[in-house]
């Protein structure tokens, strides 16, 4: 069973945006894919599909997460199954304490409150914030609360880790955690980026979209090498593959 199915997806804002066109995607469970394109691209706009986030006629039976069909009576389960995690980290902590922010999903989906702590604490340990449950998420550092809502989401054992941009705001070092840290998870993930060096290292494949349809497919070494490719979709080549033969492992 494919991670995600999308069969001939195509998204109209009400003002009359065509964001999506016929948009046919399937990424396999385990499988952590790149989704690379230009500002504007649908990048955003697709991600929002996946636990049903955009208004309630754009759905349709054409997307499918974990054989589940992504329309309104599947919706608690989706949205336990895939971890959204936002481009602007503020957007998704809203409570006075880590420990809060973090136990709020397991809550939602029915764990009992004496089982909160010890889930925390594990989705803490997991994300190398052990012992910040009191501290207030908003006086973190922009990777310490990109942290806190990656730790909320494993705090909901999902299954598919979606993420945009997430990288756009960290520091070097920040960034190599994250990077570390989503390596190490053994989740489907989906990453919506413009660090092309970080799909370089993360992802086996790459998805290309501009204007709203999906231009390429494929390994991510063989389509961000192709340099006429990037740069007719407004990218570059990645540093890291202007050698030769790139030695990279997944
Ligand atoms: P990306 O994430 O690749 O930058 P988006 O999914 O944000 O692209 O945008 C795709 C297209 O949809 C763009 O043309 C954008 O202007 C448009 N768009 C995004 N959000 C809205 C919205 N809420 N209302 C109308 N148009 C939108």
């Amino acid at each position: 069973m494919n991670a995600l199915e999308i069969k001939n997806l195509s998204y109209r804002y009400s003002d009359g945006t065509e964001a999506l066109k016929n948009i046919s995607v399937s990424i396999s469970e385990g499988e952590r894919v790149g989704l690379i394109g230009p500002n504007g691209a649908g990048k955003s706009t697709l991600l929002l599909h996946l636990n049903g986030l955009l208004p309630e006629e754009s759905m349709t039976s054409v997307i499918s997460v974990f054989g589940t069909p992504v329309t309104k009576p599947h919706l608690p389960q989706i949205r336990s199954e895939v971890g959204l995690l936002f481009q602007d980290p503020d957007d998704q902590l809203f409570c006075p304490t880590v420990f809060e922010d973090v136990a709020f999903g397991p809550s939602q989906w029915g764990e009992p409150r004496e089982a909160l702590p010890a889930i925390v604490s594990q989705a803490l340990t997991q994300v190398g914030l052990v012992g910040f449950e009191d501290r207030t998420p908003h006086h973190l550092s922009r990777g310490e609360k990109r942290r806190v809502c990656l730790a909320g989401v494993l705090a909901c054992r999902s299954k598919m880790l979606v993420l945009d941009e997430p990288t756009s705001d960290l520091d070097p070092r920040g960034r190599r955690e994250l990077l570390t840290l989503l390596r190490r998870l053994p989740l489907t993930q989906v990453i919506a980026t413009h660090d092309l060096e970080l799909v370089v290292e993360l992802c086996s494949r790459v998805i290309l979209l501009d204007k709203g349809t999906v231009v390429a497919q494929g390994s991510t070494v063989d389509l961000l090498s192709n340099e006429p490719l990037m740069l007719a979709h407004g990218l570059e080549k990645p540093h890291i593959l202007r050698h030769a033969h790139p030695h990279i492992s997944h």
